[in-house]
């Protein structure tokens, strides 16, 4: 395998950034994955896009220009021969001196890229039984909408999760709303067959894949309502489901114990993880 690591091309199991990196030092970067499907890049502009403001909220550079990175990403999948997977960019505000305060203008922001192949069969076995969840109380800063490395919270809650047995954590905010997953978008399906997902507007990561999927409904005829739900609705929804880049429509039937409808993954999670690529810009 073969990783980009601040402008080489590098073998992946020596792959390293310097131990003054502000990303291993202060989690002070951001990244981003996107989906690669049949050799291309899966909604790249919008990740990209998306990129962009994170490292603008932080004001870290773009360590080069849109075409260059595309370039790069484009590079990285084709000499790991991922044909359906990954690639995977971490962009950070570079290797200093450590101390908190940003480090002097000029300092060049670090990239890495990889990329990897993703077990297709073993996760269309996972969508035909879907997944379990489990609630855990939300306790991360409240800029999640910036999509940085610092996902300590992320990392516990899916630890818990997989220690209950569980794929999936949800936050629930004090007000006792589901948030989002510890790596996913989270959605459920009324009894009325009303599309449900956090707004984007406080609590959630404005996922690539959710907006995507979005768009897929409302051209499929389906209504979707951008609301707060609480664990106690999800439990008796029709459907659950979590959406990201790395496993797109992805069917959830049991949360915290409760099954979901019939403990089958839905029709309409179904649907929308068979048409997502029809809506998805691949480039
Ligand atoms: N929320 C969080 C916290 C995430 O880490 C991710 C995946 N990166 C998502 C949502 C889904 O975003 P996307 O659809 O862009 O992968």
């Amino acid at each position: 395998r073969i990783a980009y690591v601040n402008g080489r091309y590098v073998p992946h199991r020596t792959a390293s950034v310097h131990v003054e990196d502000r990303g291993y030092q202060f989690s002070d970067g951001v990244y981003e994955v996107c989906e690669v499907r049949g050799g291309h890049l899966v909604d790249a502009r919008r990740h990209l896009d998306r990129l962009e403001r994170s490292l603008s909220e932080l004001r870290i550079a773009m360590p080069m220009g849109r075409a260059a990175l595309m370039a790069v990403l484009r590079e990285v999948v084709a000499r790991n021969g991922v044909k359906n997977g990954i690639v995977y960019l971490q962009a950070t505000r570079g290797v200093a001196r450590r101390d908190h305060a940003f480090p002097a203008p000029g300092t060049a922001p670090s990239l890495v890229v990889t990329a990897r192949r993703a077990d297709m069969a073993a996760q269309e076995r996972l969508a035909t039984v879907g997944v379990h969840v489990i609630c855990v109380p939300e306790n991360r800063w409240p800029r999640v909408d910036i999509k940085t490395v610092g996902l300590l919270p992320n990392v516990l809650a899916k630890q818990q999760a997989k220690e209950a047995g569980a794929r999936e954590a949800w936050f629930v905010d004090a007000e006792g709303h589901v948030t989002e997953g510890s790596s996913t978008n989270a959605w459920i399906v009324t009894g009325d067959g009303q599309i449900v997902t956090r707004p984007a507007e406080s609590g959630i990561l404005k996922g690539i894949t959710r907006a995507v999927v979005m768009e897929a409904a409302k051209a499929l005829g389906l209504v979707v309502v951008e609301r707060a739900f609480t664990p106690q609705e999800a439990y008796a929804a029709r459907e659950a489901f979590i959406t990201a880049a790395s496993t797109l429509v992805m069917p959830v039937v049991e949360i915290d114990g409760h099954t979901i409808a019939n403990g089958q993954p839905g029709s309409v999670a179904r649907e929308l993880r068979q048409r997502f690529h029809d809506f998805s810009e691949v480039s």
